[in-house]
């Protein structure tokens, strides 16, 4: 790669665009190759969790040509408008046609689209624009003025009706490929979750050149993440013996961490450093604020609810503070300092979180489909750093899911019956990969995700540290699976026990 001066000319100019532009230091893994491959103009196929920075590999490419226009398509107005604001602020200059826009703020956008020589090098609409008569005749005709240079598909798993969050007017993109001809407009698609049958949707409805596209992708399994589950006892109907039951639990854990932490650093230390940052999802919004309660009754805890129906500002107050170096404001004067910072969240908590130092996951209820479950999991550990999922598993929270899926797809019948097929199948994977007492947690991700398969496309992957040699577990020993063994977590399951002592193992982190 390096002998073709043309590309050495334009890797040079990348590195300058990325730190003079989006005033960043470096490219993380792979994220330099991908924008190469945009660069040459293949269809792109990247799916990568959350941290790794996927708008840029769409973002930078656009900017660096200073002419030509990218589209690219969101999903989700607050996604869209954070994008936008952000490339602003970089004095990047970049437009948005939704539902939101004023008519003669849309009529100013189009007309510079429109003008020959387009002054705007982003453009972010959603799906369903892109559906109109009207907004299509307008990309036929930048198109022959030769100045659409690319579209940017986000959250590209949308398109399909086996994916969790299918949007019928994704579907309607198959309109791009068909008519964006002579030449083909580059398609960039990126997503954090795709299962194997979304993933070739995404391939299939796009219309794709296979013979020229390249696939990127990060393991969906995370090296640094410990994932383990824990079995709860049947209580019947005596749902407070049961929350007691698991609370316990759960403080036992945080307990067995921060004495380890104190051992290992010194008290005094300890009381100097920022809290312990973790999340713990729950199914309702009652639930957030009744959990974050009772954790917070314990002194070394911090808890704040998350969710959908909280005021703004008070949400995004919460999300500053998670945000911050020091996410809890110094405590009154005697009091000691918490030992951990805890959201309590519904799945509301996700979008445009950025907190690399989350240690642990925990998943009170199994979450309801298996993207969410590797999604949200994933918040844990983007330091890089040891870090910790728990799921909680139970028989009666399993078929309450199972029986909110059913209600939930009933409710949203047009997006049709594959769709409820889908999410079942979804929650399916959960259940298995709860279940499973013989496999490698890591192992499990992956495969349910797909990741062999990817391999076998001849996706690249960033570079990875290989488990150390003479280790006798795939992922290290980072899973309960490794760590038990089949007889220990046959013992547990069997129990659904509340208690376990080998959970005391895993508080090895911070
Ligand atoms: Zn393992």
């Amino acid at each position: 790669m390096g002998h073709n001066p043309a590309l050495t000319r334009q890797t040079a100019n990348m590195r300058w665009c990325l730190q003079n532009t989006f005033r960043k230091n470096d490219f993380r893994p792979l994220q330099r190759d991908v924008i190469v491959a945009v660069i040459e103009g293949h269809d792109v196929f990247l799916q990568a969790s959350t941290s790794f920075g996927k708008s840029l590999c769409y973002q930078l490419p656009a900017v660096l040509k200073d002419w030509g226009l990218t589209i690219v398509v969101s999903p989700l107005l607050a996604l869209m408008v954070d994008q936008v604001n952000a490339l602003k602020a970089l004095g990047i200059s970049v437009e948005t046609i939704n539902s939101n826009t004023p008519q003669p703020e849309k009529k100013r956008v189009l007309q510079d689209m429109l003008c020959g020589h387009p002054g705007t090098r982003l453009l972010y609409v959603t799906p369903e624009l892109c559906a109109t008569e009207h907004f299509r005749r307008q990309l036929l005709v930048v198109h022959k003025q030769g100045q659409l240079i690319r579209i940017a598909i986000d959250e590209a798993h949308c398109i399909s009706q086996w994916g969790h969050d299918f949007r019928p007017a994704y579907k309607e993109l198959s309109w791009l490929r068909k008519n964006l001809i002579n030449p083909p407009v580059p398609i960039t698609a990126v997503t954090a979750t795709a299962t194997p049958r979304v993933r070739s949707d995404i391939i299939d409805i796009l219309g794709l050149d296979v013979t020229r596209l390249k696939l990127f992708n990060t393991p969906s399994a995370r090296p640094n993440i410990h994932y383990e589950v824990r079995y709860l006892e049947d209580f019947a109907d005596d749902y407070s013996g049961a929350e007691d039951s698991q609370l316990s639990n759960i403080l036992k854990w945080l307990r067995a961490i921060r004495t380890r932490r104190e051992a290992r650093l010194g008290a005094e230390e300890v009381a100097q450093l920022p809290p312990l940052s973790g999340i713990v999802y729950v199914g309702t919004r009652a639930l957030a604020e009744h959990l974050a309660a009772r954790l917070s009754s314990d002194e070394t805890i911090s808890a704040v609810p998350y969710h959908a129906g909280l005021e703004a500002e008070n949400r995004s107050r919460i999300q500053e503070r998670w945000k911050a170096p020091h996410p809890v404001q110094p405590s009154a004067e005697g009091k000691k300092p918490p030992t951990f910072s805890i959201i309590v969240a519904t799945n509301a908590f996700g979008m445009g979180i950025d907190n690399p130092n989350v240690r642990f996951v925990v998943h009170w209820t199994p979450p309801s489909s298996f993207e969410s479950f590797v999604q949200e999991s994933g918040r844990a550990g983007r330091d890089g750093c040891a870090a910790a999922s728990i799921v909680y598993y139970g028989l009666p929270e399993r078929d309450r899911v199972q029986k909110f899926i059913y209600r939930d797809t009933e409710h949203h019948r047009r997006n049709g019956l594959e769709n409820r097929e889908a999410k079942l199948e979804s929650f399916g994977k959960v259940i298995r990969y709860c279940e499973s007492i013989t496999r490698c947690r890591h192992e499990l991700i992956k495969e349910f995700f797909g990741d062999f398969e990817l391999e076998e496309l001849g996706s690249q992957l960033p570079p990875s540290t290989p488990a150390p040699a003479g280790s006798t577990s795939p992922c290290d020993f980072a899973c309960d699976f490794c760590k038990e063994g089949r007889g220990g977590l046959s013992k547990r399951r069997s129990k659904m026990a509340s208690e376990t002592e080998m959970s005391l193992l895993y508080a090895d982190f911070g």
